[in-house]
């Protein structure tokens, strides 16, 4: 037998779920508590929780149909019900499980690839059996392969509405979820939220009846609007979700301008001599966004703004003259960075301009010895380290800042909601602490950078209150990049290409195919990649860096690439973000099919930075899927991350556009940006018009929709 896998076959879970579904007597304790764990996995705690999951699609049990009509019916599945003349395991070729069962009409064969022993038990001969599945002809007549079933009693009664399915988690089986569902149904308290003249104005149904309906809808509702979801049921429930994240988004904004922030008013002498020390000029859009976050800094109120720049627009600089800002105005300032790489990078550019001009510059990651770590800390703690760059290190346990007054967040798309909050609370501490007083609670002003761009209508609807300043315009003296799409069959072509570019003193990336189920394969294949490069390259020298390695030993091979001493570097993905070595000009990624948009204009924007005019090769293993292909075809045709991010949209529509990380639990569940426009604008209205006449509505409404997960919006 081979060792057991990791992932279960799929047929064990349809086991489990027909497992569930005999009528057995109530589980032991032990177990009901495993169930109820993987409940609150899925987030579902309350039972407002649980009513308010909803299900993706039903499956009709209402009726049987004949066994031997149920051959016609090819394509959908069916329930059939019928006795069990004979069940055993067979041998051929495989392993499997196979039952007969019969009714009036006629039989058919349930066949099991998989099974359990306990199956041949409810499977047993004489047994009365209601199974559902879809019916093919198999060589020994109509067979279900792998039904899910149950037993009953003869004359057992249908159920009379639609089951429903639910999104579920691993090892839930439905008839758990659906039991505890049911239950929370009988139990929550059903007061509709929206007043009666609101409900009549926009023609909504009550709460109640549409949430009861989505749930076990009768067998003649509309089957069609429920999966589109434009039932009137479900029109109600988008609406509700709407009007709840407009109302926090809005509470999120007058919470924000009733707290206070240490105003940071003085553009003093670091600012200027910054601005001297730069080896170029501000470009237009730096200097308009660096007077939008300017006036912001100056308020007492925290700043809370999105900093959005293509690739390689020059953020760092931005941030780095509003740190100056808060340092010119007697306050630290704090940079967080997703990676290590990234992170010591912006340190050390960071650093050799502000050091020199007599300010200490604090770098804390997880990997500094104790000793470094110790002084560090004592240094952010004293005050005497103005401004302090660094990984997650930042928001861990002991660090504490003497008077944070600006916190940036660079990538900020590569943090969750909870760590960005983590950090701007650090400076609520301290801030409280320096000016004795807890219960006027100040918080930092929060820069967040990202240049994944984000279309400005999916950001105003999505980020609670957030204000968006754009860089629409690189550095001078860029030549855009030119991109192609090769078959792989031709790395060798590809492989003589980088040899002549790097004879002309140009440097070249080598990414690597992403592996998403493993991590050591990755590793394999980038070990293997360099070790074949560097024998096709004898004469150049090939670097490696991947995730794995340590920071230090990842440091000395980037610095080696950064003052040209490598003229390749293999990397992983860990160069996906931020990394800035203008002389590379090259830049080949393979197996470019598994990279999503973003990242592969990420990966892109490594190149592209000096003068030398820049290509990045796309080598693709045949044959493309569409969307693969619309992907390649999007990077060959623009170098606009604004146009990328916008087709990206369309590619995969807004909910996995940003993941659950980027929105936290606001995300929306149920209504459509792009379908539901309409009911966004009315939810909009009538937020609007609740928070000025009627609050205990608002707050109703709210705890409903939100319990207690409103901190998220205020990220
Ligand atoms: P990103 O917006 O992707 O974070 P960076 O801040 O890393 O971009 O900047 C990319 C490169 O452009 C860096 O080498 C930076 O020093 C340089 N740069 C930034 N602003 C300017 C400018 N105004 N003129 C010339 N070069 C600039
Ligand atoms: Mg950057």
């Amino acid at each position: 037998m081979p060792a057991p896998k990791k992932t279960k076959p799929a047929a064990t879970a349809e086991i489990t779920a027909a497992d569930a579904k005999t009528d057995k007597p109530a589980k032991p304790a032990a177990k009901k508590s495993t169930g109820q764990a993987k409940l609150e996995k899925l987030g579902l705690k309350s039972n407002m929780d649980l009513v308010l999951h909803l299900p993706m699609r039903y499956e009709d049990e209402t009726r049987i149909v004949p066994i031997a009509e149920a051959g016609f019916m090819t394509g959908a599945p069916v329930q059939v019900e019928g006795v069990i003349t004979s069940c055993e395991v067979q041998y051929r070729p495989r392993r499997q499980l196979v039952a007969t069962l019969v009714d009036d009409s006629g039989q058919l064969v349930m066949r099991f690839l998989n099974f359990y022993g306990s199956q041949q038990k409810q499977l047993a001969e004489g047994k009365r059996i209601r199974a559902r599945g879809e019916v093919r002809h198999g060589f020994f007549g109509a067979e279900m392969v792998h039904p899910v079933y149950k037993a009953v009693e003869e004359g057992e009664a249908l159920p009379t509405a639609l089951t429903p399915v639910y999104p579920s988690g691993e090892g839930l089986p439905q008839a758990y979820l659906r039991k505890a569902i049911a239950s929370a149904l009988s139990r929550v308290d059903w007061r509709d939220t929206l007043p009666a003249d609101l409900r009549e104005q926009l023609g909504l149904a009550p709460f109640e009846s549409s949430v009861k309906l989505l749930h076990n809808p009768p067998p003649d509702a509309d089957e069609n609007a429920l999966m589109e979801r434009s039932h009137p049921a479900w029109t109600r429930v988008k609406f509700d979700e709407l009007l709840a994240q407009q109302l926090s988004m809005k509470r999120a904004q007058q919470a924000r301008r009733s707290r206070g922030a240490p105003a940071l008013p003085v553009v003093g002498e670091l600012s200027a001599a910054l601005l001297q020390a730069l080896p170029f000029q501000l470009t237009g859009a730096q200097q308009r966004v660096l007077e939008e976050i300017r006036a912001d800094l100056r308020a007492s109120y925290p700043m809370q703004r999105l900093l959005q720049g293509d690739v390689g627009s020059g953020k760092t600089v931005v941030a780095a003259m509003a740190a100056a800002q808060a340092i010119d105005s007697g306050y630290q300032a704090a940079l967080m960075a997703p990676t290590e790489i990234l992170a010591e990078q912006h340190f050390r550019k960071i650093a050799s301009w502000l050091e020199p001009l007599g300010v200490r510059v604090a770098w804390l990651t997880g990997s500094l010895k104790k000793k470094e770590k110790n002084e560090a800390l004592a240094d952010i703690a004293s005050g005497y380290a103005r401004l302090i760059v660094g990984t997650h290190a930042l928001i861990q346990e002991g660090v504490d800042f003497a008077r944070l007054g600006l916190v940036i967040v660079d990538e900020q798309h590569r943090f969750g909601v909870g760590q960005r909050l983590a950090l701007r609370n650090k400076g609520m501490d301290a801030a409280d602490a320096a000016i004795g007083e807890a219960d006027t609670a100040t918080v930092p002003h929060q820069l967040m950078m990202s240049a994944t761009p984000i279309p400005r209508t999916l950001a105003m609807t999505y980020y609670a209150d957030l204000e968006v300043s754009v860089i629409d315009e690189l550095p001078p003296g860029r030549t855009p990049i030119v991109t192609r799409i090769i078959d792989q069959n031709r790395r060798d072509e590809v492989i003589a290409r980088v040899h002549a570019a790097a004879l002309e003193g140009r440097q070249v990336y080598w990414v690597c195919p992403l592996i998403e189920e493993s991590e050591v394969l990755q590793l394999q294949t980038a070990t293997e990649t360099h070790d074949m490069l560097a024998a096709a390259l004898p004469d150049l020298r090939v670097g490696l860096v991947h995730g794995r390695m340590k920071p230090a030993e990842k440091q000395v091979v980037m610095d080696g690439f950064s003052r040209g001493e490598i003229h390749v570097l293999v990397a992983t993905t860990v160069i996906e973000v931020g990394v800035d070595v203008p002389n590379a000009s090259l830049m080949v990624i393979e197996h470019a099919e598994r990279f999503g948009l973003s990242q592969l204009h990420q990966l892109r924007g490594r190149v592209g930075r000096g003068a030398a005019a820049s290509v990045c090769l796309l080598l693709y293993q045949a044959p493309l899927g569409p969307v693969a292909k619309q992907r390649l075809a999007t990077m060959r045709e623009t170098n606009d991350g604004f146009e990328i991010a916008r087709r990206d949209l369309e590619i995969r529509g807004p909910g996995e556009f940003l993941g659950a990380r980027q929105s936290g639990q606001a995300m929306l569940r149920f209504a459509d940006l792009q379908t539901d426009q309409w009911l966004v604008d009315a939810a909009r209205d009538a937020a609007q018009r609740l928070l000025q006449e009627d609050l205990a509505t608002v707050e109703a409404h709210l705890t409903r929709w939100l319990g207690g997960r409103e901190e998220f919006l205020k990220a």
